[in-house]
């Protein structure tokens, strides 16, 4: 007998993978604005082993963001450099080829780093918490049954148009012995592998007699739930794309091994036994990615019983040999089929998305879907946001799929070249025509690829949010579409060098980086003046969108980087409220010498001249959206115009702002 409990919220979240994780954190921070948010998971318990581990530079710079990136670097192995082991054309004997660094230097401040899954969703879930004071967090054993969309009503801002039946599941059904499965003692991912079928997985779930149904109406949801994802079934959504027949076992263990590079990033082609690629992860442990010597037909399921640590070991021992390869402890294991396919489309009706594993998959070895899975709700949940608090038009909505679409199409393409030549058999020479793998050409795809795999490559097209009316010229380092990367600057107000992206954390606000050269010149601050009048009239893209009950800085954040001499100006010489808030001492920055970490030279990384200056616009999600000269407050205008929705208490009036005036030394007697 179903109970009839209905609620109400905005957005509704199916699946607490990473992808659902990122996308309860992101919402986390507009709860103090009254947006509600739940999130369902069918399983009692999150992964406690196995699964992804890579986190790629970007998301790491999304976790300074964030906030608490230095809790992932103090437990995660960052990753320094790649090896590759080939069979000596001569000898046949394994020979080390290459040693390449693991990401071109200098790509990022972060150095790319092994954590696992477990500890990655842990990690953004007590973020979401903190910033909610444990409201946000995933509801567990509720299993989604029926979902409706009323498209009828999609247009009205104010409707719930989905209507989400979900029922809770006792703790054993959420967690089958199934997920506890074992083979002699080690704990198996089997049960979450692309080996299983969505109906061999679903059959894991069994609702007989759990009563309790509870409807949800909601006015957004965000499907996370995985490969198989049970949203996309609903929406009748297809998966286009091929499967391999090549089968891959994955084991986490502690090796005793005389193979030299164990604790080293290492790609190994064996000459007849297949190739193995190692990665080191934290606490000792090893994992390896092991072809094993078993295919499978397309459209069909393996039979997994083949699959044991003991068949990956095995395997593992062949492709090193002679090198000898033992182990006291296995940790976790699985295995999987390639699989590079992606959804025809990444929602409905601007009002379900999908995102992750659930709209595309491809194969672990590239360590990209974990990334690429909370790259997609990052880019989503600050959209969802601003529409839900009413600072948005909900067509913003719609360069979630134009942008992401692209992401995931390119992700796939390098997946299958890539999973191609790790796959194939060494050839020689003469043999690359036909099947053989050309392993120079593989260690070249891995060297060149640096810059996608550390997800830097992302470059999203024209759009509202990424503007064709930019002056690219003013700022060619910061390409609009790519990602705002950190310059070190110093704070005028307390001369302590920073880098830009720390100082300017996630908040959900718009960044309009001001740079208006040598303000110590009479004719560059009178220009800065200039704009600060117009940020400081009611007309201003700050004081129009800004409602009067928020900060000022909230929704659209005035950041201004100079290039005087530090001690050549004042903190008080600079224009009030816009560009100095008396009240935020973070936004005046100075590209200059510092006393401890020398000179950042900002305007030179992002090659602004210090002459003419530049506004650089930047998303929330930190990803460059308008660059424009410092007197095209239309530019402003019109950009900001397109997208946002003016506040409908009429805005934040700057003299709403308490300003200071400098001192009156006219009362000082002499
Ligand atoms: P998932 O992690 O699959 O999470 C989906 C969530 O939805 C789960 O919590 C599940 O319980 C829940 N769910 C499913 N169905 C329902 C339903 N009907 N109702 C309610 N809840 C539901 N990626 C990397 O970036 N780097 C790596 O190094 C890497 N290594 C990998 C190694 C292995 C062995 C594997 C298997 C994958 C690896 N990946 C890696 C890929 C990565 O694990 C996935 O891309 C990532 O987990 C996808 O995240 P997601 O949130 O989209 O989906």
């Amino acid at each position: 007998a179903a109970d009839s409990k209905v609620s109400y919220v905005d957005v509704a979240i199916i699946g607490a993978g990473p992808a659902g994780c990122m996308a309860l954190d992101v919402l986390s921070r507009y709860a103090d604005q009254g947006l509600t948010v739940r999130c369902f998971d069918k399983r009692s318990a999150k992964l406690d082993n196995g699964q992804a581990d890579g986190l790629n530079s970007r998301t790491l710079e999304i976790f300074e963001n964030l906030g608490f990136i230095e809790k992932v670097q103090k437990e995660g192995s960052p990753m320094s450099e790649i090896n590759f082991w080939n069979p000596d054309p001569a000898t046949g004997r394994l020979t080390r080829t290459a040693k390449i660094p693991d990401t071109i230097p200098g790509l990022s401040r972060f150095q790319q780093t092994i954590l696992h899954q477990t500890r990655v969703e842990t990690h953004l879930l007590d973020d979401a918490k903190l910033h909610t004071k444990g409201r946000f967090s995933p509801e567990r054993s509720m299993l989604p049954e029926t979902l409706d969309l009323d498209e009828a009503s999609a247009n009205d801002p104010d409707a719930y148009p989905i209507t989400l039946t979900v029922r809770h599941l006792s703790e054993e059904q959420s967690n089958p012995s199934a997920f506890k499965g074992e083979t002699n003692g080690t704990r198996s991912g089997l049960f979450r592998s692309s080996l299983l079928s969505a109906a061999e997985e679903e059959k894991l779930y069994d609702t007989e007699g759990s009563a309790v149904v509870e409807t949800v109406k909601a006015k957004y949801l965000v499907g996370c739930d995985g490969a198989h994802s049970w949203t996309r079934r609903q929406l009748g959504i297809r998966m286009i794309g091929d499967q391999t027949n090549r089968v891959w076992g994955v084991l986490d263990m502690v090796p005793l091994t005389n193979f030299p590079d164990i604790r080293m990033r290492c790609a190994v082609h064996s000459a007849n036994s297949g190739s193995v690629m190692v990665i080191p992860q934290p606490e000792g442990l090893v994992r390896l990615y092991i072809q094993l010597p078993i295919q499978v037909k397309q459209g069909e399921y393996l039979d997994r019983s083949q699959i044991t640590p003991e068949s990956i070991m095995s395997t593992a021992r062949k492709i090193l040999h002679p090198y000898t390869l033992e182990t006291d402890h296995i940790e976790w294991y699985t295995g999987y089929h390639i699989g590079q396919r992606m959804t025809e489309s990444f929602g409905r009706a601007n009002r379900i998305f999908l995102a992750g594993d659930a709209c595309h998959t491809h194969s672990p070895k590239a360590g990209q879907g974990m990334n690429t899975s909370m790259q997609d709700t990052w880019n989503l949940c600050w959209k969802l946001a601003s529409v839900l608090t009413g600072s948005a038009k909900p067509d913003l909505l719609r360069t979630y799929a134009t942008e992401r679409e692209v992401v995931a199409k390119t992700l796939i393409d390098f997946d299958t070249k890539f999973s191609k030549l790790f796959s194939g058999k060494p050839a020689a020479e003469a043999d690359v025509e036909k099947d053989g793998v050309d392993l120079k050409e593989f260690k070249d795809v891995f060297a060149t690829s640096h810059y996608f795999s550390a997800g830097m490559s992302i470059s999203y097209g024209e759009s509202s949010v990424a503007s064709a009316q930019s002056k690219q010229q003013l700022a060619p380092k910061l390409v609009v579409g790519q990602r705002f990367f950190s310059a070190q600057v110093v704070s005028q107000a307390s001369a302590t060098a920073d880098q830009l992206t720390t100082r300017t954390p996630f908040t959900g606000a718009w960044r309009v980086f001001v740079f208006p050269g040598d303000v110590s010149r009479t004719a560059e601050m009178e220009r800065l003046r200039k704009l600060s009048a117009y940020l400081d009239s009611p007309e201003s893209v700050v004081s129009k969108y800004t409602p009067s009950s928020r900060k000022r800085w909230d929704i659209i954040d005035v950041v201004t980087i100079h290039c005087a001499e530090r001690t050549a100006v004042e903190l008080y010489d600079f224009p009030q409220p816009s560009i100095f808030h008396p009240h935020k001492y973070d936004s005046v920055f100075v590209d200059g010498p510092s006393h401890y970490h020398g000179d950042g030279k900002a305007y030179e990384a992002y090659g602004i001249s210090k002459e003419e200056g530049a506004i650089v616009v930047v998303r929330p999600d930190q990803y460059v959206a308008l660059i424009a000269g410092l007197g095209d407050t239309d530019v402003l205008d019109a950009f900001f115009g397109e997208f946002m929705l003016p506040a409908p208490d009429g805005g934040y009036p700057a003299s709403k702002v308490r300003t200071v005036a400098p001192p009156d030394w006219s009362q000082v007697a002499h």
